[in-house]
């Protein structure tokens, strides 16, 4: 077995970490390459974790294997489903723990801790719910042919899931990837991110505590380029499904090829904000503000450039620098004063303030923050570039930091070219009291995902992922359902001939 470690909270909290991996119901010792855990308000080491090898790999996947042709798969749908609604219940219970767990490894603020308990983990109780509800509801259709002859269609489970998910929501990551899979009658070999493995080694006591079978969940931290290659590429996996920036996701692509694995991919973005002449512009700065900034600026969606018309340019920028001052409560994620927290690590740090660098040699103009905040832990200031050409790094490239990049534009068809000018296409915002232009441009845009006059929505009923190089299917919602099985047609001879 491998041994738990009793960690005390900021928040006062305390609670047995699990470390090692997660394997068959059980904390075993990994094999793989030591990680340091931080904490990143701090910037100091908590703990250091042993990481998944290969072999550890292997080992998991074989569990996740028996499983998926043992007992899981001669459970009743419903059943399925009330695994999951104790998984939800469970989460409900730890709720303010997961909160804290992630507040601490992740650095989350506000969303997250403060207002901790209508984030992140009310999401994932939410996400166990719906599939809860799911598990019986997967059904194919049936299809007469010819009078004498018919098909019906099963939806059928993969088998076995590698998921390998990012930092910036651990546990909700988590949720998104695990329910639907296990609702659908897979089992899972979950890798989660370097930077915050806590909260789904917790996890892995709510699956003994639920009394799922022995293999169904397997959790393996590790370093992505050891132990979420092998997940990618092991010959017994039968789909992956990944969180992260595109680089990996093309990695991963290339992986999963030597099998065929199904993929799902989420990756990066640049989506944009368009803010029309006739918005009601008090909401817009406000949506276009909390789109950026909110988690720091770590979201796959986080509408990091914002077009504004030009007519209402310099109003707009004069709301936006407010709003963004009067948030600019940046410290301790256990403060309820605090609106951001730190990034998540010191490479991220680095590299948000290479971009900060950047925008200013490239001419952009600087209206609020442009350095670190404080002399400890990884705090950055929310930072606002205006006048902003297309050709700019920080225009093209994906941040993941609290940084924006605001310019104008003329015309709607500008606006539209330029929101489109990217690789990316995971979401785009836009703001106007006009209806049939917002509809208009709702289906111009080239993103798997719209908001009109919001920002950053998603829920559990709801497609989620990207066009373009932002990825590859959708999660949540039945479209998870579609994404985690596969059809299986059978025909049917009623008659005698040929
Ligand atoms: P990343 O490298 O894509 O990491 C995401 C996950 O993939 C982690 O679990 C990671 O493990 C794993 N991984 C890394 N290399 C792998 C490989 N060769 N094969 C299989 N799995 C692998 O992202 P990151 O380095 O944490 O962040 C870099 C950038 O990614 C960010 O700046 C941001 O632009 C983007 N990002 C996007 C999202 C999103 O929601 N779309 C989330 C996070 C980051 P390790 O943790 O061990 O590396
Ligand atoms: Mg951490």
């Amino acid at each position: 077995m491998a041994a738990a470690v009793e960690i005390s909270l900021p928040n006062g909290l305390k609670y047995s970490q699990p470390t090692g991996l997660f394997i068959g119901n059980e904390f075993v010792p990994a094999t793989g390459e030591k990680f340091a855990v931080i904490n990143p308000a701090t910037n100091e080491e908590v703990i250091t974790l042993p990481g998944a090898s290969e072999a550890d790999v292997d080992k998991a996947v074989a569990a996740a294997r028996r499983a998926f042709e043992g007992e899981w798969s001669e459970l009743a749908a419903v059943d399925r489903g009330s695994f999951l609604y104790k998984l939800s219940e469970l989460i409900d219970r730890d709720r303010k723990l997961l909160a804290s767990i992630d507040a601490f490894d992740n650095g989350k603020a506000r969303h997250t801790y403060t207002d901790a308990l209508e984030g992140d983990i009310d999401e994932s109780y939410n996400v166990f719910k719906y599939y809860a509800g799911a598990a019986d509801k997967i059904t194919g259709r049936t299809i007469e042919t010819s009078p004498a002859k018919l098909a019906y269609v099963l939806q059928e489970p993969l088998g076995v899931c590698g998921q390998i998910i990012p930092w910036n929501f651990p546990f909700m990551m988590l949720a998104w990837k695990v329910a639907p899979a296990l609702a659908c009658g897979n089992t899972v070999v979950l890798k989660p991110a370097e930077q915050t493995p806590l909260s789904a080694l917790y996890f892995g006591k709510l699956v003994v505590e639920a009394g799922l079978p022995a293999g169904v969940v397997n959790i393996i931290p590790g370093i992505g380029s050891v132990s979420g290659k092998a997940l990618a590429g092991h010959m017994d996996v039968d789909k992956i499904a990944f969180t992260g920036s595109t680089n990996t996701g093309r990695a991963i692509m290339k992986s999963a090829a030597n099998n065929l694995k199904n993929i799902t991919l989420e990756c990066g973005g640049k989506s944009p904000s368009i803010v029309f002449e006739d918005a009601d512009l008090d909401q817009a700065a406000k949506w276009c503000h909390s789109g950026i900034m909110y988690n720091q600026g770590q979201v796959c969606t986080s509408t990091s450039r914002i077009y504004v018309h030009e007519a209402v340019y310099d109003d707009f920028l004069k709301r936006f620098v407010e709003i963004t001052k009067e948030n600019a409560r940046v410290g301790d994620p256990f403060s309820s004063e605090t609106w951001q927290g730190p990034q998540v690590s010191q490479a991220q740090y680095d590299k948000i303030l290479s971009y900060i660098e950047e925008g200013k040699s490239s001419g952009a103009r600087l209206l609020h923050g442009g350095s670190k905040h404080g002399s400890k832990g990884l705090f950055i200031e929310p930072t606002v570039f205006a006048d902003t050409t297309e050709d700019m790094k920080i225009i093209q490239e994906e941040i993941f930091g609290p940084v924006v990049a605001i310019s104008k534009f003329s015309t709607e068809a500008e606006a539209i070219a330029k929101a489109n000018d990217t690789s990316y296409g995971l979401a785009a915002a836009l703001f106007t009291e006009k209806i049939s232009k917002a509809h208009k441009v709702a289906r111009k845009l080239q993103a798997g995902m719209v908001w009109i006059n919001s920002s950053n929505d998603s829920h559990f009923g709801i497609p989620f992922g990207g066009y373009k190089s932002s990825g590859i299917g959708r999660e949540l919602g039945q479209y998870a359902l579609d994404a985690y099985t596969q059809s299986k047609a059978v025909h049917v001879n009623l008659g005698s001939r040929l």
